[in-house]
């Protein structure tokens, strides 16, 4: 079952300038940066509420994010949806023929298990299904 919003994910070029940003003009308190080598990112945090903001730099060219900017350019990216049991959503979904990037669940920023779902399935939204180890 979908619980609430996890986070937003935001494409940046510079994660620095972005930082800034957010923490400075916005005023949303900063929780750190996280490497995700798997995924070639670098993840700036922030806590909006009960929702994470997580501005997403590329590592690497062959990054996904790299990729999503050559089409796009900055911008919104994803939407992530906590839950409470990402291989029960990923069944559920997969029974309405919702299509799957991932159809099994992987590790992604903070020790959550997450899994995207293709955007031709979801209108065009990108979106994620994540399962905090905590709740
Ligand atoms: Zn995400």
């Amino acid at each position: 079952m979908i619980q609430k919003i996890s986070h937003i994910g935001i494409a940046v070029k510079n994660l620095q300038e972005q930082i800034a940003f957010y923490r400075d003009v916005l005023q949303l308190p900063f929780l750190g940066i996280e490497e995700v080598a798997e995924q070639k990112v670098k993840v700036a945090m922030f806590q909006a509420g009960e929702v994470h903001i997580e501005l997403l730099e590329p590592t690497q060219e062959d990054s996904p994010i790299a990729k999503f900017m050559e089409k796009k350019g900055e911008g919104i990216h994803h939407i992530a949806y906590q839950v409470d049991n990402i291989e029960e959503q990923i069944s559920h979904l997969q029974k309405q023929s919702v299509r799957m990037i991932d159809e099994k669940p992987r590790m992604g920023a903070h020790e959550c298990k997450i899994a995207f779902v293709h955007p031709k399935g979801t209108f065009g939204v990108l979106t994620e299904l994540c399962q905090s180890k905590h709740d």
